[in-house]
């Protein structure tokens, strides 16, 4: 009988007690853990990669030759090309960062069509002016070599950084001189920028295009408007012929009539090939008057005006926050997948 419980006893553990036990410790070795970090939790902006200029390749329209040049040497070219070398160094560094801008802008859109494939041409009424930086010698002289330092120091001392606005890049347009203040996008091209508003800009009396004066004979500036314009019709009295001016916040012409046709500031200083929309037509001693101030589009940062504060102690960082409103400093960057 004993034999017979003791066997009883080692069936069961047979049985139920060591599969019990042993799965019970199976499931100890595989503890519950907490689920392996697979995803990765970086938002988009912090996992991109920051880019300096010489990361970025520039497919350039060199007058009609596709040229690949890296993004540094390329900026060094424009600044060379679109502000006096002689300016001082923070003009010339946000003048940097602006035609950086401006470029990554163009990479990442579609190229125009007259570029033939490249993201820029060096037209300055198309694109940006550029020439390779050896081509200023000969017009810098003996100060070749203080000049070709600044601007290379311009573009390095501000290497990768662009304007953006809610963090993509601005399209950061400039001009020569402001009328003493610059104009709204919406004034002159009719889409609204938040960025591109009207700011008071001052120094501009500094720039030799501040102000400019045009007469014509009035036979002699009908004949202009007529050419473009055949179905004006001009008042004996030449007093009449310019009316219903509508001007920006600026000052600029936005619209106004001549010859009872309306037409654009922008369309008229086109005829008359002035230096900017900022003009007023006066009849004085038999002739037409016309006074201009300022030059270029009047939109963004006035290159002129960024001369003044710089001279005035403002580094290249205010000068691009006074032009570009509630625009920040950020670096190039590439985003995954890119
Ligand atoms: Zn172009």
């Amino acid at each position: 009988m004993k034999k017979f419980i003791l066997l009883c006893i080692a069936l069961w553990v047979i049985i139920f007690a060591v599969p019990s036990f042993m799965s019970r410790k199976i499931w100890n070795e595989v503890p519950e853990l907490p689920l392996p970090i697979v995803a990765d939790d970086k938002t988009e902006e912090e996992s991109a990669v920051q880019l300096a200029d010489n990361d970025v390749t520039v497919t350039l329209n060199y007058n009609g030759e596709i040229k690949n040049i890296p993004l540094g040497e390329y900026l060094e070219g424009v600044v060379a090309s679109e502000m006096p070398a002689l300016f001082p160094d923070e003009a010339l560094k946000a003048q940097a960062v602006a035609a950086r801008t401006y470029t990554m802008k163009k990479i990442a859109a579609p190229p125009a069509e007259e570029h033939n494939g490249a993201a820029v041409c060096n037209n300055p009424s198309h694109c940006k002016g550029y020439e390779p930086i050896s081509a200023f010698a000969s017009n810098w002289n003996t100060a070749t070599e203080e000049y070709t330092k600044k601007i290379r120091r311009s573009v390095a001392e501000t290497d990768g950084e662009i304007l953006l606005y809610e963090g993509e890049p601005i399209t950061a347009v400039f001009h020569s001189t402001s009328s003493g203040k610059t104009e709204n996008a919406a004034d002159v091209w009719g889409g609204n920028v938040p960025y591109l508003v009207s700011v008071d800009s001052y120094g501009e009396e500094a720039s030799p295009r501040f102000e400019e004066k045009k007469t014509f004979d009035p036979e002699e500036f009908k004949k202009i408007f007529l050419n473009k314009y055949q179905n004006a019709a001009f008042d004996p009295n030449p007093e009449n012929w310019v009316t219903d001016i509508s001007r920006s916040e600026a000052g600029g012409v936005k619209t106004l009539k001549v010859g009872k046709v309306q037409l654009k500031g922008s369309e008229l200083r086109t005829l008359y090939n002035l230096n900017s929309t900022n003009f007023t037509i006066y009849y004085i001693s038999g002739k037409l008057e016309i006074t201009c101030r300022g030059y270029g589009h009047g939109v963004g940062m006035s290159q002129y005006g960024a001369r003044a504060m710089a001279l005035d102690g403002k580094n290249y960082r205010e000068i691009l926050a006074a032009y570009y409103t509630g625009t920040e400093l950020g670096k190039i960057s590439q985003k995954p997948n890119q």
